[in-house]
């Protein structure tokens, strides 16, 4: 902890404060978010439907569209929440100001994510998905690294950021149709050690799934080099294509 956060928590101590909004909190002492925000949560899981296999949010049950045409290397993605309101906002802080301190209630809510889904099976450990090594030093650190360090804990599992390395710059993803993305992203991560992934169960963490590409060639990756099964947790999840909202 730098010495301003040291002086910002003495000055706010963030137990007393939302960990999302940094609004004041009506919860109980344990609890990391105000009500507003737990209010906004709990209502998109009334709205929205995850795909049960990418987890992206649609107003329909079942598989969306891109996973029935092409499913993804992961088994399974799931998400803290929709990437709008305070999420999305938690996310860019994260990403872009600086937010260090959000990874830990982020971390713990992903946590929480993964221990009450069935699905996500046994993971033996996480694995952040890679910056490359100058956006890494151009933002001074990898906020999946962060998130994943916190989540690791929470799971009791090791959390394994050197795994896997992403060793050339991808174009944005957002902007390409799918058969630009794939190729745009072939060859971008490789695996630093093999030996550890033999037969491993892997969580593979991002702070957000879009397309679902990036974690789609990530996972292949992994489990071209071993890994038994990989699944994927990301603090936000966009809308699917079929989504009507
Ligand atoms: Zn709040
Ligand atoms: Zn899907």
């Amino acid at each position: 902890m730098g010495f301003l956060d040291w002086w910002l928590d003495l000055l706010y101590p963030p137990k007393a404060k939302c960990a999302l909004c940094g609004r004041g909190r009506a919860g109980g002492v344990d609890e990391d978010l105000c009500i507003v925000c737990k209010e906004e949560l709990a209502a998109w899981r009334q709205q929205l439907r995850p795909c049960r296999r990418c987890g992206r949010l649609g107003a329909g049950e079942g598989t969306c569209p891109d996973c029935q045409q092409v499913p993804p290397a992961f088994s399974l993605a799931r998400a803290v929440g929709p990437y709008q309101g305070v999420i999305r906002e938690a996310v860019q802080r994260l990403k872009y100001g600086g937010g260090r301190r959000l990874a830990k209630p982020l971390g713990r809510m992903m946590a929480k994510e993964v221990l009450g889904e069935a699905a996500f099976g046994k993971p033996e450990l996480v694995v952040p998905v890679p910056l490359s090594e100058a956006r890494s030093r151009e933002r001074g650190y990898n906020q999946s690294a962060l998130l994943a360090a916190e989540l690791a804990m929470g799971l009791g599992i090791p959390s394994m950021p050197g795994l896997l390395a992403k060793h050339r710059e991808t174009l944005s993803q957002a902007r390409l149709h799918r058969p630009e993305r794939l190729r745009n992203l072939s060859g971008a991560f490789v695996v630093l050690e093999p030996k550890v992934l033999a037969g491993k169960q892997v969580l593979l963490v991002d702070d957000i799934l879009t397309t679902g590409a990036t974690a789609g060639e990530c996972a292949r990756v992994l489990k071209a080099a071993g890994a038994s099964r990989v699944v994927v947790i990301t603090v936000a999840t966009a809308l699917s294509r079929d989504s009507q909202l």
